[in-house]
This record gives structure tokens, sequence and C-alpha cells, in this order.
């Protein structure tokens, strides 16, 4: 039986996606290979945010050089918001003109043919023309690039072979209006199209038949989506209606803009001292938001274009704890960005100090070529940034730790996820607000919710016992 293997670079929606390009694949008869060096076709999902990402993923390719002037016959493809930019197509097309298959993230679903037209085995479905983004059709690529620069419509129906039977990402969305000038994701991904809500619900049923008891609601910005069911559907009506599918246990989503954190939203997460939903709360969503703050300083936040200042941020934070005190809040961090001064970092060491974040996200700022920000002219002195960065990192973590330990002695309903990292007979879980524990256990599988008492509180993680 033919194989194929899979790397997946980044964030979630690319881990979701990568789902739909094995979905593809499994459907069209490959089984999963354990190793590159063993599969027909070699895909690499890549992901342009993350710092270091054009350096990493060239060092990849360098080793799949290897497999494909071992075995010719094997179909290396690459995929994912990289594609999406001319200049990392240019540079496939000059220096890896070995890559049998370029595609963008725009074409997903046309992975059968492309891969045919390219020498995988699959059969052509109709005969397929590359789509042109400049570098196609030039040179070592010729007829490899299939990139369309934008999404006509989502496509629905497409099948996907979920990393997890228990729990599972669910896109509702796909793309960004925001333009944040440090950040390429709208550039890449495209104007935002929200899935229609029958379509998220169809799916949410399915897996929850399917014993998925968690999901994760997937977008760029979340509280951005507006649906279309006869009317104008808004996110927290689609959190209600995906809260009350028969099944699923825990509802969680990704991620959200704080400029558009309405008050419907944060009145979803209302809560008693019991931790029982309360008022408009929803039974279950789960008690954690993550929401990227990126610095505390309006200065730079206005530079950045997020469009909320340090004061909004910090209202929304105190509603957040007034519909439940015990909200994990969660947030990423840019540190460095352009013009950011000692004064503009002291303002976000302040902001750490008044909201005291259960964990976070910390990124050097390292500039996107294409973006506003890349071209600013006051790039900050490495050395500087480094050393606020660590001052940063070094206080967020002091702080998660003493949180943390406030929580030892309690009681947490856990969903248990597989082995822990932290020796034999461990397994590690998520207690309903997302924090994870390990705990030594037998007799529980994967997706079982157990009862375990927190012994132990680390910076990142919780030690814990099964409650009997
Ligand atoms: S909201 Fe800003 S940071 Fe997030 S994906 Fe959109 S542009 Fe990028």
């Amino acid at each position: 039986m033919a194989s194929y293997w899979i790397e997946t670079m980044g964030c979630q929606m690319n881990e979701r996606d990568s789902e739909t390009i094995a979905g593809l694949l499994e459907r069209e008869g490959y089984a999963r290979a354990a190793a590159a060096d063993a599969a027909d076709v070699l895909v690499v999902n890549t992901c342009s945010v993350r710092e270091n990402a054009d350096n990493r993923f060239f060092g990849l390719l360098g080793h799949l050089k290897a497999v494909k002037d071992a075995r010719p016959e094997a179909v290396v493809a690459v995929c994912g918001c990289m594609m999406q930019q001319a200049h990392i197509v240019e540079r496939i097309r000059e220096k890896h003109g070995w890559v049998d298959l370029v595609f963008g993230t725009h074409n997903i679903h046309e992975l059968p043919e492309m891969l045919a037209a390219a020498g995988g085995r699959m059969p052509p479905l109709h005969p397929n023309e590359a789509a042109g983004d400049g570098a196609a059709g030039r040179g070592g690529l010729r007829g490899k690039v299939h990139v369309r620069a934008a999404r006509e419509a989502i496509v629905e129906g497409l099948p996907a072979r979920r990393a997890y039977g228990f729990k599972a990402y669910v896109n509702i969305m796909v793309g960004c209006n925001n333009f944040c000038s440090y950040c390429i994701v709208p550039y890449v991904r495209g104007r935002e199209m929200s899935r229609e809500p029958e379509a998220v619900l169809d799916e949410v049923r399915a897996l929850a038949e399917s014993g998925t008891k968690e999901v994760m609601l997937l977008g760029q910005n979340v509280n951005s989506y507006a649906g279309f069911s006869g009317r104008s559907v808004s996110f927290p009506e689609l959190l209600r209606a995906v809260d009350a599918v028969p099944g699923i246990e825990r509802v969680r989503f990704m991620t959200s803009h704080p400029k558009d954190l309405s008050e419907d939203l944060i009145a979803l997460f209302e809560r008693g001292a019991g931790g029982a939903a309360r008022g408009r709360g929803l039974a279950h969503l789960c008690p954690s938001i993550h929401l990227p703050v990126q610095a505390g300083s309006s200065r730079v936040l206005a530079r950045m274009n997020r469009r909320y200042t340090k004061e909004a941020y910090l209202r929304l934070v105190e509603k957040l704890r007034a519909a439940n005190p015990e909200i994990v809040i969660t947030t990423d961090f840019i540190v460095g960005f352009p013009g950011e001064t000692e004064d503009d970092f002291a303002e976000t060491m302040d902001l750490i100090e008044r909201v005291r974040y259960d964990a976070a996200f910390t990124f050097l700022y390292s500039p996107r070529e294409g973006t506003p920000a890349a071209a600013y002219p006051d790039q900050v002195d490495e050395a500087a940034a480094h050393a606020r960065f660590d001052r940063m990192v070094a206080r967020l973590n002091e702080i998660s730790l003493e949180k943390n330990r406030r929580l030892v002695g309690r009681v947490e309903q856990v969903l248990v996820e597989g082995p822990a990292r932290t020796g034999e007979g461990m397994l590690a879980g998520r207690t309903f607000s997302g924090r994870l524990v390990n705990f030594p256990g037998e007799k529980v599988a994967p997706g079982d919710i157990v009862a375990v008492r927190i012994t132990d509180a680390k910076t990142f993680s919780f030690g814990g016992e099964l409650v009997e």
C-alpha cells in the first residue's frame, strides 16, 4: 500500500489543515508511514508566523532532499502559508527545483488532481492547470506550483484524519481582516470568511456521535465570526448552539481579538462560586480565554494597529473576572517591537502585574517581509530586546507559579489525553480550564474524564493523584 508522511509546522489552524490533507490522502488509499524515508508522498505544511519559520523549513527541505536522492520516485510536496509568499516560491524554484509539488492554503481541496499532475499515483479527476503566482511555470517547478491568491469560497465536506478521538479542532472561519502591522496572516490566509453555522454544527454533531467530548473552535479572530443562516449569526450565538450539542462536554475557542470581545461573549463565561454556570453562562464553555495583548504601551499598540489601548484591555480583564473570578487568562507578547522604549516596556511590565496572567507566550519581534512594521526605521537593538524578553519571561513565570500553587489540594475534573512525558505509568490530561495535569494511573483511558487531586504545582503543569 502506498504511504504518506506529513510534517506540520505552526499553529492549530495548520494542524487542522494537515488533518484535511491526511484525510484526502487516506481517502485515495494512502496509509500513514512511520517515517519520512519510508513514505511515497512527503508533505511539509508550513507556517510563516513563528520565528525562524523560513530557516526551519529550508533546513527540513535539506533532510527531505536526502530522501528524494535515495528514492527519486517519492513525491515531495510543500504547502501552507509560506507558499502564499512569492519570494518563498521563488527560492524553492531557484534552489530546490527537485521539489515535486508546491500548493497554497486555498488549494488543499485540489490535492488529488495536483498530486496526480506531480507524478503521484492518484488518477487525475480532471485535467488541472497550475494556478500561477508568478513563479509557476518557470525553471525547476514548471507546472508544479498551485497557489491561488485568494479563496473563492469555503469548501465543505472534505475528509479529515483527526489527530485525536476525544477532542477535535473545528474551523469556524478562515482568514483575517485586521492587518496588525507586524503580522503576515492577512496576506497569506486572505480575508475573513465564516463557515455557515449549520456546517459547523453538522461537523460538531458528527464528532460528538463518534465520541468527541471536547471541541476547540478555531479562527484567527473568532470574535468577528459572522455566519449566515437566514440571518447573520454572531460568535456568541454559535457558541450557544455548539454548547447544546448532546455529547459535547467541553467547548474552547481560539483566538480572540480584544477589540472585538463583546459583552455578550463575556456573559457566556458567567459562573458561580461552585463553578456551575449562572446567568447567561454556558454549561460546557471552558473557563479560559486566550486574549493576546502583545504589548502594554498604548503607543506601541497603536503602532501595531491593534485598535485597543492598555486601559480598554484592562477593562476587559475586569469584566471577564467579574463574570467568573476563576477564569484562566492567557496571552501573547511581542517584545522589542520597532520603536519600543524602556518606558513602553515598563508599561508592559505594569500590565503584567495588573492582569497576573495564568500563562503567556512570549515572542521576540522579528520582521516579516511584506508587513508595514518590517519597514519601520526604528528597529530595537537586539541586546536590549533580549534583556527585556528575559526580564518579562522571568516575571511571567513567577506569577504563573504563584497562581498555580494556590490550586494544590483542589480536586479537578481531568480529561485524560494519553501517556505523560514525565515517566512510565504517568498520564497527562487537562482540567476544565485547560491546565495540564500529570498523574499516575492505570485503568483509565484517553478520553475518560476523571477526578484528580492536585498535589504539586509547577510553572507550566501540575502533579496530581486520582481520587477514588
Ligand atoms: S488579528 Fe492581527 S495578529 Fe491576529 S492574525 Fe489577524 S493580523 Fe495577525
